[in-house]
C-alpha cells in the first residue's frame, strides 16, 4: 500500500507485469472470450437508442457541472442525508476512512459484516485493515468472493474474476469455501448454474446472521441524500436491507447533483458495462426509515486523492468515470495482460490514468505508458473521457518529473541534427553503415547501448545504403 492507500500499487511496474502475463497463454484466453462477450452486448446495446450521442453529452456534461461545484454539491449531500435520520463522516485519506469503519463496527459489538462490491473500500485495503482489527469481512458479491477465497486480487472493474474460467472457480469453491463458513457440496460441477447455487447456500448464511454491512455507492443525489447501487445478483439488495447498521463508503466524486440525474446514468451505466438494457437489480435509501432497512446508517465520504486531482485541468476528467469498464473491454492491451498487470484496484485505461493521479505520478510512473494511445477507450466511454488526451498529459509529467533522462538528452541531439542539413547528412551516413553491419535479413533485431530499449519490444528496419537527399542529387536534381 503506497502512503495515500491504493493497494498493490506499483510492484513489480506494468511492463514488467505485462511480460509474465503475456506468458500465460489461460489468462489471454479467459480475458479473450469475456471482453469479447461483452463488447459485442454493448455494442448490439447501444446502438438500440437513437439518442445514445446525446446521452453521453449529457452524462458527460452532468459530471462536468458536478466537479465545477463539487464542494457545493458535497455539502447538500451532506445535509440531505443528516436530515434523513444518516450520518457523514469525511475521510481524508485510507487511514482515516479505515479508521471510521473499524470504530463504526466496534461500536456495535459485532465481529462479522458482509459486503457488497465496493472499489472504493479495496482501494483503501479496509478488508485488511478490519482483519487486523479482528473483524472478518465477508464479500457477498460472486465474483468477490471468487477472489476473497483465492486470496486473489480483482483483475476487472466489473467482473473482478475474470482471469479465471469456471474450472477453476469449482476447484477453488470445492477447496476453500468451508473454511470460511458453508462448505461446496460434494461433487459439484463447472456448470455456471451449480457454482452459482453453491455460492448462494453459501452466502444465505451470512446474510441471515450479519448484523453489519458495508458498502460502496454508484451514484448519490445531492438533492435527496439518496445513496444508489446497482447490480445484477441481488446480493447488494441483502446486504442494503438485512443488517441492522449500514456503513457506506463512497468516493467524493460519486455524487451528482439531483435525483433527476439519474435517469441519464440509469441509461449509460448498464448498456456500457453489462451490455444489458437495465441490470437486473438497482437499490436506491435515503437515510434510515423506522421498522423498514437498517436503523442506522453511515456515509463516508472518502478524498483519498481526488481534491488533488480535481485540481488538474486535464486529469479532472478521470473523476466523472462511472465504472463501467467499457474501456476495459475495448483496450487491446488490457485483453492481452489483464488487469493485475496495472497494479492496482483500478485497471486498464481508467487505471492508468486514474491510479497516478490518485497517488501521484512519481509513484505509478509506468501506468500512463500502458497504452497505444489507440482512442478505443474515449469512443467506449459512456461519459466522454478522453483517456488518450489525459495519458499524453500525465506522460509529459512523467518526463518532467525525471529531469535530464538520457532519453531528454538523446530528443535535445536530435533536435540539433535535425536541424542542421550538414548534420543530419552525416548521421544519416553513420547509421547507413552502421546499420547494414547490424541487420540481418534486413531487419535489426537489437541495437547497442541505449538504444536496446526501443528494440527490445520492436524490429528496426535496416536503413537504406543511400539516403533520400543522396537518391535525388543522383537522378533528379539535373533535371
Ligand atoms: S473511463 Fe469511461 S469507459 Fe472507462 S470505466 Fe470509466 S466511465 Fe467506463
Amino acid at each position: 500500500m503506497t502512503g495515500q492507500g491504493v493497494v498493490w500499487l506499483g510492484s513489480p511496474s506494468f511492463p514488467e507485469a505485462a511480460r509474465e502475463a503475456l506468458k500465460d497463454s489461460q489468462l489471454r484466453a479467459n480475458l479473450k472470450r469475456a471482453t469479447g462477450t461483452i463488447r459485442d452486448k454493448r455494442l448490439a446495446v447501444a446502438s438500440e437508442l437513437d439518442d445514445w450521442e446525446a446521452l453521453r453529452e449529457a452524462g458527460a456534461a452532468i459530471k462536468k457541472r458536478t466537479a465545477r461545484h463539487l464542494d457545493r454539491y458535497l455539502v447538500q449531500l451532506e445535509e440531505s442525508v443528516t436530515a434523513a435520520g444518516g450520518t457523514v463522516h469525511w475521510a481524508a485519506d485510507a487511514g482515516e476512512a479505515n479508521r471510521i469503519v473499524a470504530e463504526l463496527v466496534r461500536a456495535t459489538g459485532e465481529r462479522e459484516v458482509v459486503k457488497i462490491k465496493s472499489m472504493a473500500t479495496q482501494e483503501i485495503g479496509l478488508n485488511e485493515h478490519l482483519a487486523e482489527q479482528g473483524i472478518t469481512a465477508y464479500e457477498t458479491d460472486l465474483a468477490e468472493l471468487i477472489v476473497q477465497l483465492g486470496d486473489d486480487r480483482p483483475s476487472h472493474i466489473l467482473v473482478p474474476a475474470i482471469h479465471k474460467n469456471r474450472t477453476e472457480i469449482r476447484d477453488l469453491f470445492t477447496a476453500e469455501m468451508g473454511h470460511w463458513g458453508q462448505p461446496a457440496p460434494d461433487g459439484l460441477g463447472d456448470d455456471p448454474a451449480e457454482l452459482a447455487e453453491a455460492a448462494r447456500r453459501h452466502l444465505r448464511s451470512k446474510f441471515l446472521t450479519a448484523k453489519v454491512a458495508v458498502s460502496g455507492a454508484n451514484f448519490a443525489c445531492a438533492d435527496s441524500g439518496t445513496v444508489v447501487i446497482v447490480e445484477s445478483e441481488g446480493n447488494g439488495r441483502m446486504c442494503l436491507t438485512l443488517p441492522e447498521t449500514l456503513i457506506t463508503v463512497m468516493g467524493i466524486e460519486k455524487v451528482v447533483p439531483t435525483w433527476s440525474d439519474l435517469e441519464v446514468f440509469l441509461q449509460l451505466l448498464p448498456r456500457s458495462s453489462t451490455g444489458e438494457r437495465m441490470n437486473p437489480y438497482t437499490s436506491t435509501w435515503t437515510g434510515t426509515t423506522d421498522g423498514d432497512g437498517p436503523s442506522a446508517f453511515h456515509l463516508i465520504l472518502l478524498d483519498n486523492g481526488r481534491t488533488d486531482t480535481l485540481a488538474d485541468e486535464v486529469g479532472r476528467q478521470a473523476l466523472a468515470c462511472i465504472r463501467c469498464s467499457a474501456c476495459l473491454n475495448v483496450c487491446p492491451v488490457f485483453e492481452r495482460t489483464g488487469g493485475h498487470a496495472y497494479g492496482s484496484v483500478y485497471p486498464g485505461p481508467i487505471g492508468a490514468v486514474l491510479t497516478p493521479q490518485l497517488v501521484g505520478v512519481e509513484n505509478a510512473a509506468s501506468l500512463p505508458f500502458a497504452s497505444t494511445l489507440c482512442g478505443a477507450c474515449y469512443d467506449a466511454c459512456p461519459v466522454k473521457i478522453d483517456i488518450p488526451e489525459v495519458l499524453a498529459h500525465l506522460r509529459a509529467k512523467v518526463v518532467e518529473s525525471k529531469g535530464r533522462t538520457p532519453e531528454a538528452l538523446a530528443m535535445k541531439a536530435a533536435a540539433t541534427v535535425l536541424d542542421s542539413p550538414r548534420l543530419l547528412g552525416a548521421a544519416q551516413k553513420a547509421a547507413s553503415v552502421g546499420g547494414r553491419a547490424l541487420a540481418r535479413n534486413g531487419r535489426i533485431g537489437r541495437m547497442p547501448g541505449p538504444l536496446a530499449g526501443w528494440s527490445d519490444s520492436r524490429d528496426t528496419p535496416a536503413p537504406p545504403a543511400e539516403s533520400f537527399r543522396t537518391w535525388w542529387r543522383k537522378n533528379r536534381e539535373t533535371e
